[in-house]
């Protein structure tokens, strides 16, 4: 390496073989190299001139590996992974209401989803997941973790009519979940917003109010909705013929930042209504294939110009928390579902699984892309098996490939979580043991 006079003094420079900034679109470059200083990418260029260019104290040759843009898992219950396989091949509304309700009101505790949430955050570090959304109880816990692992994470704290071990009713969680946003305003990767749970779980009165303060605070507002038929035919029938998207745009709750999970049951107008207000759609494809919910119009809702992102949803109801296989699924099930082999590219799908989701969660000027001034939040995989061979398009790799196991980097704000394919922030060991004893404690 050249150490002349000139060359300046960075924090960290990784020589990448592939690197695929995601902007421009479409974008693959060879032999560059990402220069970070003080957590933020300050420079990407040739390796020759990184060489001449640049001294750091941290320097990593990854002559055989992809770059990308961390990704970004836009809905997940991360705690949910202590439930991993506990109730399978159920119709959502019996798995929620004769399995994991119950399980959730018997087992959930702070420790419960401080133990579920590190066994979440190993597997998405493991999967190239730097940042994630979740929606569950005792989310001041979750931010705490997330912190200590040195993830990126929008905290959606939940909002139901009825109590949970974390809040009375609607009122309460609003209460304790504003009381949560003030404790980690301006925090460099935790934002905290409203997460009300779904439209057959909270009345008009909270839903407005909700309304009201995000647009004052200028939060984001997560929501499951139409996320199967039975959903949007109860609650047509009960108001009258009234979907649950209008149900929502009537009280306020329908703009841009609103991201809305699900949507597989969407007619020509709710695709329209979606486009026109400039609300976010969160895909979780496994989730629903898993729990036959339907099928989300993935390629209508891009050609009319709405914003998706990707998500894994819980472990109970994947049953991993993989984003690269879930970019897979999504590109796979897009072509299916619109008969056109072009639906969702390799591109669109890491798109989604990264800019998309960023966007998504308010985050674009940060995250979501390798561009200078974007915190160095990065995920590095290693092609140099078998499996990856002949490699003619990198992207084809990542999306129809199967290579989450191959993650073998990964910073965030440009601290190195994952070395290796070593979690460097979390015990996998400690990990283990607890997930051991709480498979004990759950079993039937
Ligand atoms: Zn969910």
């Amino acid at each position: 390496m050249a150490d002349t006079d000139n060359s300046q003094l960075v924090d960290l420079l990784i020589h990448a073989r592939w690197m695929i900034p995601v902007v421009p679109d479409g974008q693959v470059l060879e032999n560059c190299s990402l220069v970070v200083h003080q957590g933020r990418i300050q420079a990407i260029v040739p390796w020759d001139d990184a060489h001449r260019l640049y001294r750091a104290e941290e320097s990593y040759e990854l002559n055989e590996h992809i770059l990308i843009p961390g990704l970004v898992n836009a809905h997940n219950h991360a705690a949910m992974a202590l439930m991993r396989g506990y109730a399978d091949d159920y119709p959502l509304q019996t798995w929620l209401q004769e399995h994991i309700w119950p399980a959730e009101g018997e087992w959930v505790s702070p420790e419960f989803v401080r133990e579920g949430t590190r066994l979440s955050m190993a597997e998405m570090i493991r999967s190239g997941t730097t940042c994630f959304s979740d929606m569950y109880f005792f989310p001041d816990e979750v931010a705490r973790e997330a912190v200590e692992a040195g993830m990126r994470c929008q905290i959606t704290f939940p909002v139901f009519d009825f109590p949970s071990a974390w809040g009375r009713d609607a009122d309460d969680y609003i209460h304790k979940g504003l009381a949560l946003h003030d404790d980690y305003r301006s925090h460099p990767l935790v934002e905290v917003v409203f997460g009300p749970h779904a439209p057959y779980t909270v009345s008009d009165e909270p839903l407005k109010q909700i309304a009201t303060v995000a647009a004052q605070l200028e939060s984001p507002v997560q929501i499951h909705l139409h996320e199967t038929a039975r959903e949007v035919e109860d609650a047509v029938a009960a108001n009258g013929g009234e979907r649950p998207i209008q149900r929502l745009h009537r009280l306020g709750l329908l703009g841009p930042q609103t991201q809305c999970v699900h949507m597989t049951q969407l007619t020509d107008q709710d695709i329209e209504l979606v486009a026109q207000t400039g609300a976010h759609v969160v895909h979780c494809p496994e989730s629903n294939l898993k729990l036959a919910s339907g099928f989300c119009p993935v390629q209508k809702l891009l050609d009319a110009g709405v914003n998706v992102a990707l998500g894994t949803d819980g472990a109970a109801s994947n049953n991993d928390q993989d984003l690269l296989g879930e970019m897979r699924t999504a590109a796979l099930l897009a072509k299916g579902v619109s008969g056109d082999a072009g639906a969702v590219d390799a591109h669109t799908a890491l798109r989604m699984a990264t800019l998309n989701g960023a966007r998504a969660l308010g985050l674009e000027a940060e995250i979501g892309s390798l561009e200078v001034g974007k915190a160095a939040d990065i995920t590095a995989i290693a092609v140099d098996n078998l499996e990856s061979l002949p490699l003619y398009n990198p992207v084809s790799l990542l999306t129809y490939g199967n290579v989450s196991r191959q993650v073998s980097d990964v910073w965030v704000n440009g601290h190195l979580l994952l070395r290796g394919g070593q979690l460097q922030t979390l015990d996998e060991a400690e990990i283990r043991s607890n997930a051991q004893s709480w498979q004990a404690k759950l079993k039937k």
